[in-house]
């Protein structure tokens, strides 16, 4: 560890510990001479859109990977979700976290229908069919979970609970690739599952997503649903957009499979070192994932209880942003305090509101390394030594540190 003088951190004007910034996204990049050779084919085929080989070659090999019948890719992870509610052709009410990233609820609202805040387990941060249960009404007609953090979203209970009342079920998986539940991997449970392959996502196409299913009539919807023009699918749906993915987007998507269990290693890496090291820290807790289960470790997640850790989350938060460390604060603010959401908004989420005040994500990913995660290690360590001396003197640094 190196030595360090609380006068010396990036907060009062010392050099950070990091020349570069270390975000939270991943950032994957694929090697250049093999995205280049894919990149020539497709200018040579002047074939750049419309269900061209690569999109039909990725969708293939996703459901290959995922185990499942049907990958149907899109252009990105909010339109796979409003795609799959006019594929499922929902109406009425859907029962979703507030907890989530705002994208999730927002393409409930773009396909008509209302949201139905639901808190999360404070363990697992997911919504439960106990917790959901109690918001079924006879308007409900389906319920969206989202696998938080890769950990699977009550697959039993719900699935069990949307058997009962006749509800849909379908899931978000956006943080979902790799990681398994019981043994199966997230993308064959509910109906209808959804990814996103941002640049920022542990599986990259730069913007991309897709849709994955095992029944068979309801992928022909999506298909439909996907492409605007009649000719693609002859189901009957209701409504259609463009949500087709293109040839680039599917290049750097099969680069990205072909790497993605280096990824994964490289994320695994990395967040043992936080995990290790995290356990010494006084109030914080690390978020571990599910026993036994696959995970693609693409977000370390700290929960800072304001009663026991020597400094604030928010504190943490602004000392390790001074340092180049980019940490984030997902998902602050709940999408319950969002417009248009808020204004509507009349109930309580005692779970979701704390976690928002409480998680902390640290950098993951291509630009991270083993080093520089025990480098941020030592300084959060430090902060946490050293709080006293720090808090007096941000207090006399006044509202600089607020910005
Ligand atoms: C990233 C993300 C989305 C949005 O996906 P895009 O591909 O960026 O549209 C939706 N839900 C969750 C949980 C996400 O993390």
């Amino acid at each position: 560890m190196i030595t360090r003088r609380v006068e010396d951190l990036g907060a009062f004007g010392g050099a950070p510990a990091f020349a570069e910034p270390l975000p939270v996204g991943q950032l994957y990049v694929p090697d250049w001479d093999k995205a280049e050779a894919v990149f020539r084919e497709i200018f040579r085929r002047r074939y750049f859109t419309n269900h061209g080989p690569l999109v039909r070659e990725l969708d293939k090999r996703l459901a290959a990977y995922l185990e499942v019948g049907h990958a149907v890719c899109v252009t990105n992870g909010t339109v796979a979700l409003m795609v799959a509610l006019k594929a499922l052709d929902l109406r009425g009410e859907v029962i979703v976290p507030a907890f989530t990233f705002p994208a999730t609820v927002q393409s409930l609202t773009w396909a008509g229908l209302t949201p139905v805040f639901c808190d999360v387990d404070p363990a697992t941060h997911n919504i439960t069919a106990d917790l959901a249960g109690p918001l079924v009404t006879d308007r409900t007609t389906a319920i969206l979970g989202v696998h938080v953090w890769g950990r699977a979203c009550d697959p039993d209970g719900l699935e069990a609970l949307c058997a009962k009342r006749g509800l849909a079920l379908l899931y978000d998986a956006a943080h979902g690739i790799d990681c398994t539940y019981r043994g199966r991997r997230i993308g064959g449970f509910g109906k209808v599952e959804t990814f996103s392959f941002h640049a920022t996502k542990v599986f990259s196409a730069a913007e991309g997503g897709c849709l994955t299913t095992n029944d068979d009539a309801l992928a022909d919807r999506i298909r439909a649903v996907r492409n605007f023009h009649l000719t693609e699918g002859k189901a009957n749906v209701s409504l259609r957009i463009n949500g087709k993915m293109t040839e680039a987007q599917a290049a750097m998507g099969l680069l990205a499979l072909d790497d993605l269990p280096r990824n994964v290693a490289h994320n695994s890496s990395i967040w043992n070192v936080y995990r290790k090291r995290a356990a010494d820290w006084r109030g914080v807790r690390f978020v571990d994932t599910a026993g036994g289960e696959r995970s693609n470790f693409q977000y370390a997640v700290l929960e800072v209880d304001p009663a026991n850790c020597p400094l604030q989350r928010d504190t943490l938060y602004r000392l390790l942003r001074t340092e180049n460390v980019l940490a984030r604060r997902y998902f602050m603010p709940g999408v319950h305090r969002t417009p248009p959401y808020c204004d509507e908004f009349r109930g309580v989420l005692p779970v979701t509101d704390s976690l928002c005040a409480r998680l902390l994500q640290l950098p993951v990913g291509a630009a991270v390394t083993t080093d520089s995660a025990s480098t941020i290690c030592d300084l959060v360590q430090f902060y946490l030594e050293n709080s006293e001396e720090i808090i007096q003197r941000m207090r006399q640094a006044g509202g600089q540190q607020d910005s």
